[in-house]
């Protein structure tokens, strides 16, 4: 028999206004989800798969079996959910649990995994990652295509390759652990592990034995590391075992690795699904921010594109009529330049400030704007008969064509 002792917390970070995390620590079955998904939805995903999963495990002496068919369980309530109501379309979780198995007459502990929720063990000091993430990174790290490093602060390591609720049938990942007395097992949602190194987190779950403590200690920590998502830790002490502690001790110093490790890991078969069907891609709840960061900057450079665009305008596209050298000329530009833009010249008249009635010829000095070239030709033309209505003659009423035409 194998006895527990177990402490969680659970943290919406220094960035999210929300926390879609979930966690349960229900007698021997301890449960992390990671949801996803818009507004409410990973918080509906998260909470669904912890309450159904948990609900599915009713005996301390689980088959491997009946906890894949738990975790499929809470896959299938949260895609059937998420088809039942459009505000929660696409939603989704990680799902990482630890409960006692009972394989072959002896008991184990068992971690199902979907996701990058992460299962770690402590076993004599040392820390040892017990789940592989489904994450597209991990898959490039585990390809070669990425190195440990590089996948740190790879900005796709939060697209998920395998995720609970967003496909009627999933995938489980079991991994089976042989306990000792004093092992100490730790679950965590990603906002952890992308705020603390594995020595950070090792360090506190050496200096901190109470386990609650230690939980509140890494959030803490996570959160003050920047706190980018929410953080969910939850630590189980073995407090209590069976296995034969000389026997696991000779086992550790003979073979320290296969003792630690994971013992049997059983990937769930799925019939449903070819075997080279690619796993299905979900983006994690971060692109989300990255998707609303993506339109904020979209919507930024819009905004910035679209006033710089007014102010060119604004700058070049408009048209004033004034005089140069005493000769009425059309400029395109502002009166006195604009914003870095000089006025240039469209089209320079014969006719000059004489052939403009007295009363006009101020406003022409100053300079008077139109949008269109054609508006500003007009208030020429105009200007001109206005002066001949008045009996004046324009001196140069021979010579109609402008002197000068350049078109920009
Ligand atoms: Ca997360």
């Amino acid at each position: 028999m194998i006895r527990f002792v177990s402490g969680g917390a659970t943290d919406v970070g220094a960035v999210r206004s929300e926390n879609q995390d979930s966690f349960v620590i229900a007698n021997a079955t301890i449960v992390v989800a990671d949801g996803m998904g818009g507004h409410q939805g990973g918080e509906v995903a998260s909470a669904l798969a912890v309450q159904t999963f948990t609900g599915k495990i009713t005996s301390e002496n689980a088959s491997v079996e009946e906890l894949i068919n738990a975790a499929k369980s809470a896959n299938r309530a949260v895609f059937e959910k998420a088809q039942t109501d459009p505000s929660l379309r696409g939603m989704g979780t990680t799902l990482t649990t630890l409960g006692t198995l009972e394989v072959d007459g002896e008991n184990r502990v068992g971690i199902a995994h979907i996701g990058d929720s992460r299962a770690y063990l402590m076993r004599d000091g040392d820390l040892q990652q017990l789940t592989r993430d489904h994450s597209l990174v991990e898959e490039m790290v585990r390809t070669g295509q990425l190195s440990e490093k590089e996948a740190e602060g790879h900005p796709k390591r939060n697209i998920l390759t395998r995720a609970l609720g967003v496909e009627p049938d999933v995938e489980v990942d079991v991994v089976q652990v042989l306990p000792l007395r004093g092992d100490r097992f730790l679950l965590c949602s990603d906002g952890l592990v992308r705020e603390l190194t594995d020595d950070q987190i090792a360090s506190v779950l050496r200096r901190l034995s109470d386990p609650t403590e230690a939980a509140r200690d890494l959030v803490k920590r996570a959160k003050e590391a920047g706190g980018a998502d929410n953080i969910t830790v939850v630590i189980v002490d073995v407090a209590d075992t069976d296995v034969d502690p000389e026997a696991a001790a000779r086992s550790a110093q003979s073979a320290p690795l296969t003792t630690v490790a994971p013992i049997v890991n059983t990937p769930s078969t799925d019939s449903s699904v070819p075997p080279n069907k690619p796993a299905p891609t979900q983006a994690h709840s971060t692109p989300l921010v990255t998707v609303r960061v993506v339109l904020f900057l979209v919507v930024l450079v819009g905004v910035i594109g679209g006033a710089l665009w007014l102010a060119y305008s604004y700058a070049t596209r408009s048209y004033f009529v004034t005089t140069t050298d005493n000769h009425i000329t059309i400029y395109k530009g502002r009166p006195g330049g604009a914003l870095g833009f000089q006025p240039k010249v469209t089209k320079t008249y014969t006719y000059t400030l004489d052939d403009v009635a007295p009363a006009r010829q101020d406003q022409v000095k100053m300079g008077k704007t139109f949008t269109t070239r054609a508006e500003a030709e007009a208030y020429v033309q105009r200007l001109v008969d206005e002066k001949v209505r008045l009996g004046i003659t324009p001196t140069t009423v021979a010579t109609l064509q402008p002197v000068t035409t350049t078109t920009t």
